[in-house]
């Protein structure tokens, strides 16, 4: 006792001259409460476990970014990076063969309770045996049914030009499940057989919602085009192709709200050289979010809006709009992810809910494993964080912070997706 005593002190008091509250820690019995939790993922690209002799997953992604061209990697997702290292050594021991070998279909299970993650929305183009529900949530893709004319004219870019060949296969797919063999004659027609059919069959088969990723592909500033003008082009081929997407995207947001299904947006910066990443502002969401007939249709602007999470505070006011901190919490390091999260539970903290994105980036160093353990440990330290601040600065109580925690990690996403 005599030895703990004489070493403790010391530290404390370097502690204590030397950090100002930026470079302050988690305060210990919150970060304790908030490792405790067991969350829920808004947001990630689980991989489905397949069994010896069956085809390896690869519809954890409408848009796998294996075609893009190279770019800069952040430092943190570099080859080699520390903190991935030492995610691999820390998931299964470093034996993620060994591990799938021995849980088989339950090997995603599993990982999931290594991370103390209850549940986890899963952005695939399906779901099936490995990840079953209600651990696993899934939340498919739209984007496709927003382009049933031909896509050449609108690909601007390699990684684009590989991207829509993407959509006009899922496209296809679509078709095929709604029993349609050919491009209905009017947009009527099509809007009810294809898309319509399209998201009943996803919610019958449990989506809770329908996710875009349209900043990989145009600007998410979405008009409200006269019908007849949509009509047009959809019937000529010809016009205004980006009119008809809009008239289409608000009808697919329409359906999601009669459906309860939330529509999520990939609302941030992304991947890949050529990714335009002021067309992907989520600033440029505002006009949908005002929109009267759309309020009913409940948006989540994925990633936190990276680098615009300071602005999209704002947006938080709309009764409409959540955001969530995925990407982010892999890509920056905790601290900066925490100053967007203090920002938005500093004003309305019932929209703001936690997430990783876990991908399977470039297995087997950056499995969507090691991608979710690093984002999960990261949100919730950079969570810790922006509660801490707030705790010292006598904005909030330990107890409303433990609550506060309690309400990211899970609460507000229950309410959102109606979960027990
Ligand atoms: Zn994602």
């Amino acid at each position: 006792m005599l030895r703990r005593g004489f070493l403790f002190p010391p530290i404390l008091i370097l502690a204590a001259c030397g950090t100002s509250n930026r470079d302050a820690r988690v305060d210990p019995q919150l970060a304790a409460e908030i490792a405790k939790i067991q969350a829920i993922d808004n947001h990630a690209h689980p991989v489905r476990p397949t069994l010896p002799g069956e085809k390896p997953d690869d519809e954890y992604d409408a848009l796998p970014v294996e075609t893009l061209e190279p770019q800069s990697d952040p430092v943190r997702n570099r080859p080699g990076a520390p903190e991935l290292l030492d995610a691999h050594k820390k998931i299964f021991n470093g034996d993620k063969a060994a591990a799938a070998k021995t849980y088989g279909l339950d090997y995603a299970v599993h990982v999931l309770d290594q991370l103390n993650i209850e549940t986890m929305l899963a952005n695939r183009v399906a779901v099936g045996p490995g990840l079953p529900a209600p651990r696993f949530l899934w939340v498919p893709f739209a984007d496709a049914l927003m382009y049933p004319l031909p896509t050449a004219g609108i690909a601007h870019n390699p990684d684009q030009k590989a991207f829509f060949a993407d959509e006009d296969r899922l496209l296809k797919r679509y078709y095929a499940e709604s029993g349609v063999t050919a491009k209905p004659a009017t947009l009527d027609d099509y809007l009810t057989k294809v898309v319509r059919a399209t998201l009943e069959r996803h919610k019958n088969a449990g989506a809770v919602a329908e996710k875009f990723e349209m900043a990989y592909l145009r600007s998410l500033d979405i008009g409200d085009p006269a019908k007849a003008d949509a009509e047009k082009v959809y019937a000529s081929g010809k016009g205004d192709y980006k009119a008809l997407q809009d008239y289409i995207f608000r009808f697919i947001a329409s359906e999601c709200a009669r459906l309860g299904m939330a529509v999520h947006f990939h609302a941030a910066a992304g991947g890949g050289g050529y990714f335009s990443v002021a067309g992907g502002s989520p600033m440029l969401l505002e006009p949908l979010f005002n929109d009267p007939s759309l309020r009913k249709a409940n948006f989540v602007m994925l990633h936190g809006g990276w680098p615009y999470a300071r602005q999209l505070t704002a947006l938080l006011t709309k009764p409409n709009a959540y955001v969530d901190f995925s990407e982010q919490t892999f890509m920056n390091y905790p601290r900066d992810v925490s100053e967007g999260i203090r920002a938005w539970l500093e004003y309305v903290p019932e929209k703001v809910l936690f997430a990783t994105d876990a991908y399977p980036f470039a297995p087997p160093d950056m499995g969507w494993e090691e991608a979710a353990y690093l984002a999960n440990w990261t949100g919730r330290e950079a969570l810790g964080l922006a509660l801490t601040g707030m705790m010292r600065d006598n904005e909030i109580t330990r107890d409303r912070a433990i609550e506060l925690a309690h309400m990211v990690l899970r609460d507000n996403a229950r309410k959102l997706y109606h979960l027990k």
